[in-house]
């Protein structure tokens, strides 16, 4: 029988766990103290729980941890781009980025990804599985482990689409917020979607305070289908109906993002009319000069078009950041570190 994933348990569950062992209830505590404060690499590391329970606990439970295969470390930024090995061998990659505000990390939420879109490295391949919950918290643990400094938000913006593994990233959004873990603030936490719309409309209805960002890219329909293939499944007037409704029930104003290519989104016309799209949203657009993948041929937008589109969105109220570029040395396309370890 295969063990059971410890990490990625509630704490309810870990006390059914600990129950149904026969063990005392505070047992429970101080192994969550273990997997999600200390953030263990074995049950052997648990030295307030007796020898013989920690070998019991090893045959019971799967312990998830990650390893680090390579961390690319900016000379510019001290952005770490890190490439994981999870227990089966599959490789993702997580990325720390350090602001005034406080350290961020950006998670993948599964091996490569499914949605096909254009621009983007990590869907060459296609999917290969999702991430359980503890390896997505695995990744925030392990960086703040190796760097030995508090993670305050966390990004899920790496490779993969959060909403399409649903489940796994709402259990994950728990164990990260829990007041047992790192007690992230769920205000701290964005998961950016490409703009898969019943689910959505499911996370409105969840009763979190997570920032929800949407992949845009495209102010027709037309242009975002030759971009993005999940937008042939839902058209923009859908899409914006569920940002709508996540604003209406969470409170929470959006994030547009809209990566630019050269020749394709970024002309005024395409700024005029994303300034008519976003006019009775709530939420700002965070504009990405597209990052050049080699496996494709579309080039970033000049840096006067961008301030030009930028300007432009301005004039009609709409609030605009340009994305900082931030480990510009280490950088390659999202899922390109991984790819490249992959093809050598
Ligand atoms: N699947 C989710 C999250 C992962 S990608 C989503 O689609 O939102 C995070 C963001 O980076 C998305 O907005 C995505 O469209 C964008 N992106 C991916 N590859 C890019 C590239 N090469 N250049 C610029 N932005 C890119």
């Amino acid at each position: 029988m295969d063990r059971i994933d410890i990490k990625s348990l509630t704490f309810e569950e870990l006390s059914e766990q600990i129950h149904a062992m026969e063990l005392p209830a505070y047992r429970a505590g101080q192994i969550c103290q273990w997997l999600h404060e200390k953030q263990a690499v074995s049950f052997d590391e648990m030295t307030n729980l007796p020898a013989a329970l920690r070998s019991r606990l090893e045959e019971r439970f799967e312990l998830v941890v990650l390893k680090p295969v390579e961390v690319k470390i900016s000379a510019i930024d001290g952005t770490r781009k890190y490439l994981f090995a999870l227990p089966d061998g599959n490789v993702i990659e997580s990325v720390l980025m350090r602001y005034k505000h406080g350290n961020s990390v950006c998670i993948s939420s599964q091996v490569g990804c499914r949605m096909g879109c254009r621009f983007c490295a990590s869907t060459l391949d296609g999917l290969a599985r999702n991430l359980r919950p503890s390896e997505m918290l695995e990744q925030v643990y392990r960086i703040g482990r190796d760097t030995g400094e508090r993670v305050s938000n966390v990004v899920v913006m790496g490779s993969g689409e959060p909403l399409d593994n649903y489940d796994n990233l709402l259990r994950f959004i728990r164990l990260l917020t829990d007041e047992r873990g790192l007690n992230i603030s769920q205000r701290n936490i964005t998961v950016s979607t490409c703009g898969l719309v019943p689910q959505m409309l499911k996370l409105a209805e969840e009763d979190l305070q997570i920032t929800l960002a949407l992949s845009l890219h495209a102010s027709s329909d037309a242009t975002r289908r030759q971009l993005m293939p999940v937008a042939k499944r839902y058209p923009l007037s859908e899409v914006l109906d569920a940002c709508h409704t996540y604003f209406a029930k969470t409170g929470r104003r959006m994030t547009f993002e809209y990566s630019l290519v050269r020749g394709v989104n970024d002309s005024m016309e395409e700024a005029g009319a994303l300034a008519r799209l976003l006019k009775d949203q709530h939420g700002h657009v965070n504009l990405i000069p597209v990052n050049p993948i080699k496996e494709r041929d579309f080039v970033q937008s000049e840096r006067k078009t961008v301030e030009a589109f930028k300007n432009q969105l301005e004039k009609s109220g709409i609030n605009v950041t340009i994305r900082r570029e931030m480990g510009r040395d280490i950088h390659g396309a999202c899922g390109q570190l991984r790819r490249s370890y992959l093809m050598s």
